[in-house]
This record gives structure tokens, C-alpha cells and sequence, in this order.
């Protein structure tokens, strides 16, 4: 079949063999693993992955790769969830999963985020993403990457850059350079939030406005005594302030309210 890449579906197919084996080797599948795959689109991780597998789940959107999917000689290893992942009940599939695929890059926000809610049965993911998020995904408090997305990841999944991939490495290229993340999921590694959404919350207000001190961002919802209670001073930045002092804070401010 000639398929001509859907760029709505963030669609760049992967063609290096080096940094295919790279990412399977990576992954590590061993063959009673559960593991599901997003976005298999033409196979080049699927194949290999199922060859390593007795059975590979894997969700996607198109409708014509899916017929495509189903008729390789890899099929029969298969389970194929026709639809948009960012709707999908990862909880149907029991069992400790481990994630991976190359992502459609436009919906890797939320669909990171919609992966969280299912942290408690997911060992492991590994995924190919912009670099530019992984950057902002791995960033430690300090650096310039450093956000809301760093602490609420980082509240679930111990996370590093693995691998480095150019843009030649897919078909079409995209425009941006790549890189594969590795997430293990740790959740409770930088303490457990009493209430989760107040956390979640506190979050979205201290990075609301990058350049402004963590007393103006925080206010109405924490004071400099707060603040000063947890040893964050006013004066800093959200930049400044330790995936595991906001979740002190958010515990501070659910006991004390
Ligand atoms: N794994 C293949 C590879 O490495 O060559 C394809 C990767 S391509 C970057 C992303 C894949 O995700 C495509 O097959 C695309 O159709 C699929 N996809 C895009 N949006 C999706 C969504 N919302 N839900 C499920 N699959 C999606």
C-alpha cells in the first residue's frame, strides 16, 4: 500500500533501522510483557516489537492504517483499538502495562497528561517526542525548561532523554529535532499530594506568569508565612521552587484550610 502521510494525524514515519533497533532495544520486550503500543501506523515499531511479544496492543486513529494493519503477517499477534487515544481507558487492558510509540507530536500535552491518570498500572513508557518537550518534560528546578509540565510528570515518572534523533530518521521530516524519553513510573517519588487537584491547581497559578515572584502568583491562595513555612522564599520564581516543595506547600495549605 502507498500511504500518503496525514499531517492532522502528526504523521511521520519512522525509517532508520539504527534508531528503530535503538528504541527496541531500549524498550527491552520480553514475551509476557503487556505492552501497548499509540500510533503504530505503518509498523516500524510494531513489527519488531511483535516479533519480540506473544500479544501487542496497539490505538490508532486512521482508518486506512488500520486496514493496512491488519492485513501483516504480524496481525495475529495484535489487538486493535480503532479511535483518538486521548479518549482511551487504558484501565481496559489489566494487568501492569508498559507504553510506548512514537507520538503524533500536536496532541503530546494532553495525551502525557491523560497518561498520568493511569501511572498506578504502568511500569514503564518510552516515547519519541519533540526534544523540545522531553526537554521540558526531564528539566530540574533552575534550568530555563523548567515548568508546569517538569512537576506534574515528575510527580508520577522518573524520566531521561535516552536517545537523539535527527529529523532525517522519519518520512516526511518533521521540522523539529527529536528524542525518545524513558518514564518509569515512581509515583509517591517527590511525596504524595493530600488532594490531588489542589496540587494540580497550585501548580497552574505558580507558573501562570513566568516572570513574577511566587508571592504575586500565589496570591489569594498562599502568603509569604505559607510560603516561608515550607522554605520557599517569596522572592523566587516558580523556576526556583522543588517538584517536592510544591508538593509540601499543596499539603501545607490543604491541612491549614
Ligand atoms: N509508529 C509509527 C512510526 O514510528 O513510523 C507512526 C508514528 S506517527 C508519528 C504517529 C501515529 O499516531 C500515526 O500512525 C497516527 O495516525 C497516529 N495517531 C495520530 N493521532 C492519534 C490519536 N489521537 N489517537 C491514536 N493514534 C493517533
Amino acid at each position: 500500500m502507498t500511504h500518503t502521510a496525514r499531517k492532522r494525524f502528526g504523521q511521520n514515519f519512522l525509517r532508520d533501522h539504527s534508531i528503530i533497533d535503538a528504541i527496541i532495544r531500549a524498550i527491552n520486550p520480553q514475551p509476557d510483557d503487556i505492552v501497548v503500543e499509540i500510533g503504530p501506523g505503518l509498523g516500524a515499531l510494531t513489527q519488531p516489537l511483535s516479533g519480540c511479544l506473544k500479544h501487542l496492543s496497539v490505538i490508532e486513529i486512521d482508518r486506512d492504517i488500520i486496514e493496512y494493519l491488519k492485513n501483516q503477517p504480524f496481525a495475529d499477534k495484535l489487538t486493535i483499538y480503532s479511535g483518538d487515544v486521548l479518549n482511551f481507558d487504558f484501565a481496559q487492558i489489566g494487568g501492569i502495562k508498559k507504553v510506548v510509540g512514537n507520538l503524533p507530536y500536536n496532541i503530546s500535552t494532553p495525551l502525557l497528561f491523560h497518561l498520568t491518570k493511569y501511572a498506578n498500572e504502568i511500569s514503564e513508557m518510552h516515547f519519541m517526542l519533540q526534544k523540545e518537550v522531553v526537554e521540558r518534560m526531564c528539566a530540574a528546578p533552575n534550568n530555563k525548561h523548567y515548568g508546569r509540565l517538569s512537576v506534574a510528570l515528575q510527580y508520577f515518572f522518573a524520566m531521561e532523554e535516552i536517545i537523539a534523533v535527527p529529523s532525517a530518521a522519519f518520512d516526511p521530516a518533521p521540522k523539529v529535532d527529536s528524542a525518545v524519553v524513558r518514564m518509569v513510573s515512581q509515583v509517591g517519588r517527590i511525596g504524595v499530594a493530600s488532594n490531588f487537584e489542589h496540587f494540580s491547581h497550585l501548580l497552574t497559578a505558580s507558573f501562570a506568569m513566568r516572570r513574577k515572584t511566587i508571592h504575586n502568583n500565589l496570591k489569594g491562595l498562599a502568603d509569604d508565612d505559607d510560603l516561608l513555612s515550607v522554605a520557599i522564599n517569596p522572592t523566587w520564581r516558580a523556576e526556583n521552587i522543588t517538584p517536592e516543595q510544591f508538593v509540601a506547600l499543596s499539603n501545607y495549605l490543604v491541612a491549614k484550610n
